[in-house]
């Protein structure tokens, strides 16, 4: 356990941990969070740990604690979401930080107020830490170099949704028997292409050791083949492949992702019947898999399609930890920059 003994106080002892490696020592470096592609094996460790000693927070009577008293938490959101935005609020609130939620169709965003400005205009209200979500990739790496606190990026475009990655990370180390993904077969099945989700599970897994395969319609992976060569991060190897069959065999996990019909150019997919027929997560694909393989989804599924709906609801769904998860990891995740902001990184 890293945190602060006085957060993760716990009157009924310390209780064994799930995750396989041991928190490391040393303290969290980064002033934002745009990708998970900074991040070492120890700071995704250490944000695993601080993770689990939020969820015993949130086991708590009352789940609150006065880490972020006093800080301005703003969610600037320019692009539809639930679970994310609903979870950065309540992971927000759970630390006793002062939440401002910004939706840009509500906003002077709408009167052409550009990003920077709207930025500096929060700033200049108080927000000394800054959650956003944007249609376009880059959009929280700008803002980051005009904003005076931390940026934290809430998923831009196909790019990246580092608290996705790192939610999906913990949710894996916490089912899987030996609490961890190293050498565990990870598939990332669906429309990788549009799929900010699948990117930064990328970074995160390959960095933590797991096997991860890709698959898809060709159409979906295209430029995967390139970066699967080059190796994430110059080295880390991932299997690209259209072979549903060969990616489900032996899979430990298997992630479906939404089909981004907001994003899709035309022709793509013949059709929505056509992927379902074809890639779809069925009872009879997932028996594919090891027995007791976790079945993810990050949300919002289209139920049918890319997931049938009893494999969603089955037994070895993971789908509701995942949510559940999501407000343990921003409260970590939140609670790490406002200690490097804290120490003036
Ligand atoms: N909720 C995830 C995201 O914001 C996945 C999705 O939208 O399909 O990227």
């Amino acid at each position: 356990m890293t945190t602060d003994a006085a957060l993760a106080a716990d009157e009924a002892g310390p209780i064994p941990s799930p995750l396989a490696n041991p928190a490391p020592a040393g303290r969290w470096p980064h002033r934002h969070l745009l990708d998970v592609d900074v991040l070492t094996p120890d700071q995704l460790d250490l944000v695993m740990h601080t993770t689990e000693t939020m969820t015993e927070i949130l086991a708590r009577p009352i789940p609150k604690v006065p880490a972020l008293r006093g800080w301005g938490v703003t969610n600037l959101f320019y692009e539809a979401s639930t679970r994310t935005r609903v979870s950065f609020e309540v992971a927000a609130k759970n630390l006793s930080a002062d939440v401002v939620n910004v939706t840009a169709s509500a906003s002077s965003v709408t009167k052409g107020e550009s990003l920077i400005d709207t930025i500096r205009t929060l700033e200049a209200l108080g927000a000394r830490l800054l959650v956003i979500r944007h249609a376009t990739a880059g959009a929280p790496n700008l803002a980051a170099e005009h904003f005076g606190g931390s940026v934290l990026n809430a998923g831009d475009g196909a790019h990246a949704h580092p608290t996705q990655a790192l939610l999906d990370l913990y949710t894996m180390q916490t089912h899987l028997e030996g609490g961890s993904v190293a050498g565990r077969k990870v598939v990332i099945l669906g429309d990788v292409l549009h799929s900010r989700v699948a990117r930064s599970n990328l970074w995160s897994l390959t960095a933590a050791g797991a096997d991860v395969w890709v698959c898809g319609p060709a159409t979906l992976l295209r430029g995967f083949d390139a970066w699967a060569a080059a190796g994430v991060g110059g080295s880390r190897r991932f299997t690209v492949t259209s072979d549903l069959g060969a990616a489900l065999r032996e899979a430990d996990v298997v992630m479906a992702l939404r089909i981004q019909k907001e994003r899709m150019a035309s022709g793509l997919l013949p059709s929505l019947r056509e992927y379902a027929a074809r890639f779809g997560l069925t009872r009879e694909r997932v028996a594919l898999a090891k027995p007791g393989a976790l079945v993810m989804h990050p949300g919002p599924m289209n139920e049918g399609v890319e997931i049938a709906a009893d494999v969603a609801a089955g037994g070895q769904s993971v789908i509701t930890d995942q949510v559940a998860n999501g407000v343990a990891v921003r409260m970590a995740v939140l609670y790490l920059l406002s200690g490097a902001r804290a120490v003036g990184a």
